[in-house]
């Protein structure tokens, strides 16, 4: 083992073998957190028969130590503590010869030698910066979304991680909530399979492995639901929307085997989700089967005190007795609700039994168990693999073309993309050059300085054939206080002290000189992200009038739009020729930019939310129901009496599932195998797509459903299938689905999951607004 430091591991490992009289063989190590028998038990019960009450809490301690705090917490005496057992792991501690260090105190100095555990917050990449989630859902390609996971897996456990808070898997609906940014959009069907992708990506079925990470899904639950998408704001929802579709990505995390969850901030049902009992035991662990543990968000528990859920005691008891077993971030003086400091004194009140305590230490010792770390503490530091597989050229080419198939492509008038490698191309927007925000929001192990801009890597792969000139042409927005709060951790782009007219004048003087104006703007990686809920989801108004000013030059724009969340693009849409979306693309961001601005890698992105065209409408999105009074017209004129707005159209501006390519792809020959099917049965669909333009390039083929009567009323569609095929241009290819029982089944009021017989339509085509239809019935 190639470790930080000479270690004394093996004098460490006997001497604990010794103390505890176990075995410290972890060879049946396994993932699956859903089955119920634990190999570990007779282990972890041994040990806890040696643990003091102190000791016992100290498991349970998740202190903050890590480069960013979210909250007020910030932990005080971390080496005493973990030298007394009163801490059971860390996070956010970036430093792998730190993270030995710190193991070394756990394992050498405390009076049982458990080793700690090392969480951090991996979301989309760990050195190596993948698109943020929201983005990369947009490539709706399962395999790649895996490949990132364990490519993020690889290079944390390298630098001593053995932990990661994602996936988050929070439906949203609504593009106001900042953390729209880091899901995967609106659709439960969608949201599972990337659920499963990522913790496959992570976990890779063996979480001892020294290259895999324990996955820990977030934000149980419903998140993403916060009334008027404000953050941490309540949640209110019915059990049916629940059930069929908010829930179903976090249970298919669990399905998958995910080792832990993490408990979310908001309420459900007028309980805090981190004290809530039906939601952590009777619904996650007896009816999903996980058997893994649960962890709360950063001071989520001492949080339900302003919640209105008692005091100390009260509230820590609450969330032991609802099965939530490790608090995060409790640990500090100005914290004063913790498991760590009231936990003791609520035993002593009867509130809690020790038998609550010891069911949550088992759980922590057991996933330290699934880790290896009692094999191995020292597993995850491996200066070799450090140093050889971080950040390597393989895994970055990977994020580059991650980036560009992320991307999605608005609009493309006349085909003005691709751009031609020649003539002279004016780079304009505050964004050009901050590649500090290109790993976007939730990216705090990335190097945010070495990311690469927009501009350099024009520079790079074109900037011998083209002639490139830049302006910055404003600043990130009007407002200095707003545009201080959209910048921060690290992502600074420094405000220009000349005023808001001598930066246009500049980019209108090399507007003229150019061929083609690439207008790189749109939200810096802060607006979207944790606690950046905005009102107005609109491009900041410095930005949009540099662009209406660049516009009149009459030459041609082409946007190139960095944003965390659907933004309303009413205007931009009517007037700017070619909007390429591409989110914040990661750590290799120009390059992906440039390659699919010049036609090396040609546009398959689709929406997976909804783009309203006013925050009015919002919540959007395209599963809706039907209403009684729905808008018959299919020109959204108003109709009196009908569900519609006196002054906006129902449609969104861009509709999930949407995204252009720089070729077009013609669909025909739609085919059902039969027109009824019975409980048991299936039904085979296919479909020829073509790709009668002038590119190579993928399509994103959706397959919906429409239960057209129910017990309880149903969508107007429902994704149930897609994939994501390569087709040369010419070039038709058969794309076929299976649709069984299972994809019709749904929760009815009762909460069985049921298929109902009757009629059911299937769509297919290119985005959610597709009318190729037809019907067939499922019988009894
Ligand atoms: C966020 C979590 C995150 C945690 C730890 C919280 O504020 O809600 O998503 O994992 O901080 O950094």
């Amino acid at each position: 083992m190639t470790a930080f430091k000479n270690s004394n591991i093996k004098s460490f490992i006997i001497a604990f073998c010794f103390l505890t009289a176990i075995s410290c063989n972890t060879s049946e190590n396994k993932t699956a957190s859903s089955k119920n028998d634990n190999p570990y038990q007779e282990k972890v019960d041994s040990i806890i028969g040696l643990m003091t009450l102190e000791e016992k809490l100290g498991q349970l301690n998740l202190p903050a130590t890590g480069p960013i705090t979210t909250g007020s917490s910030k932990s005080t005496d971390v080496v005493k503590k973990i030298e007394d057992g009163k801490i059971g792991g860390l996070f956010n501690l970036g430093d792998p010869k730190n993270i030995y260090e710190v193991q070394k105190i756990a394992v050498e100095k405390s009076r049982l030698g458990i080793p700690l555990i090392f969480g951090m917050d991996v979301i989309h990449g760990f050195k190596t910066t993948f698109p943020i989630p929201l983005g990369l859902s947009s490539s709706w390609d399962m395999e790649m979304i895996e490949k990132t996971a364990k490519i993020a897996a690889s290079e944390a456990s390298a630098n001593g991680i053995n932990w990661t808070f994602s996936p988050m898997v929070d439906i949203s609906r609504d593009p106001r909530w900042g953390r729209v940014s880091e899901g995967n959009g609106e659709d439960p069907y969608l949201g599972s399979e990337i659920a499963r992708a990522m913790v496959r990506g992570y976990q890779q079925d063996d979480l001892a492995a020294k290259n895999t990470l324990m996955s820990c899904v977030k934000h149980f639950a419903l998140y993403g639901a916060p009334e008027a998408g404000r953050d941490y704001n309540t949640v209110d929802m019915s059990r049916i929307r629940m059930y069929n579709e908010y829930l179903p990505p976090y249970k298919a995390a669990v399905d998958e085997g995910v080792g832990s969850v993490m408990a979310s901030f908001n309420e459900i049902d007028g309980i805090p989700a981190t004290g809530n009992k039906w939601l952590l035991t009777d619904l996650l662990r007896d009816d999903w089967g996980f058997n893994g543990f649960v962890v709360s968000d950063y001071t989520g528990i001492y949080e339900m005190k302003a919640h209105g859920m008692g005091d100390e005691y009260a509230v820590t008891s609450l969330a032991l007795k609802a099965g939530l077993d490790m608090d995060m971030a409790g640990d500090s003086p100005n914290i004063d609700a913790a498991y760590i400091k009231h936990l003791k004194g609520a035993l002593e009140q009867g509130k809690i039994a020790m038998e609550d305590i010891d069911k949550a230490v088992a759980r922590v010792l057991t996933a330290k168990y699934q880790l290896g770390l009692f094999d191995d503490p020292y597993r995850y530091c491996s200066e070799e693999r450090s140093k050889n597989e971080t950040y390597t050229q393989k895994n970055r080419d990977f994020a580059r073309l991650v980036g560009a198939e992320s991307t999605v492509l608005l609009k493309n008038e006349d085909q003005l993309l691709p751009l031609k490698k020649s003539g002279t191309v004016a780079v304009i927007g505050p964004l050009a050059k901050a590649g500090n925000n290109m790993p976007g929001t939730w990216s705090v192990s990335s190097d945010h300085n070495k990311a690469i801009s927009v501009w350099d890597g024009l520079l790079q792969t074109v900037g011998e054939s083209v002639n490139l000139l830049y302006a910055k042409g404003s600043n990130l927005d009007y407002d200095l206080e707003l545009e201080k709060r959209a910048t921060m951790f690290g992502k600074t782009i420094p405000r220009d002290g000349r005023t808001d007219q001598q930066l246009l004048d500049e980019a209108l003087a090399v507007a003229k000189k150019s061929d083609v104006i690439v207008a790189t703007i749109g939200e810096s990686a802060e607006f979207s992200g944790e606690s950046s809920s905005r009102t107005d989801i609109g491009i900041p108004q410095v930005q949009k009038d540099l662009l209406q000013a660049l516009l009149k030059t009459g030459k041609p724009v082409v946007l190139v739009l960095f944003t965390g969340r659907p933004l309303t693009l009413v205007e931009e849409s009517k007037t700017v020729p070619a909007i390429l979306n591409v989110w914040f693309p990661g750590s290799e961001a120009g390059l992906s930019i440039s390659d699919v601005l010049f036609g090396d890698v040609n546009p398959s992105g689709k929406l997976t939310a909804t783009f309203p065209r006013n925050v009015g409408q919002v919540p959007l999105f395209y599963n809706h129901k039907n209403t009684g009074r729905p808008l018959g017209n299919k020109e959204g004129k108003f109709e009196k009496f009908k569900t519609n707005y006196l002054d906006i159209r129902n449609e969104p501006l861009y509709p999930f599932g949407y995204g252009l390519s720089y070729t077009s792809f013609d669909y025909s020959n739609f085919n059902l195998d039969k027109t009824s099917i019975a409980m048991d049965g299936e039904i085979s669909v296919s479909v020829d797509v073509t790709n009668s333009g002038d590119y190579d390039g993928k399509e994103v083929v959706q397959l919906y459903i429409r239960d057209v009567v129910g017990s309880v009323t149903r969508p107007v569609k429902e994704l149930k299938g897609f994939k994501k095929v390569n087709i040369k241009k010419g070039e038709t290819k058969t794309v076929t689905f299976n649709i069984s029982v299972e994809d019709l089944k749904f929760y009815n009021y009762d909460l069985d999951f049921v298929a109902e017989p009757g009629i059911f339509q299937v769509f297919v085509g290119t985005d959610s607004t597709t009318e190729l239809m037809k019907e067939f019935e499922l019988t009894e």
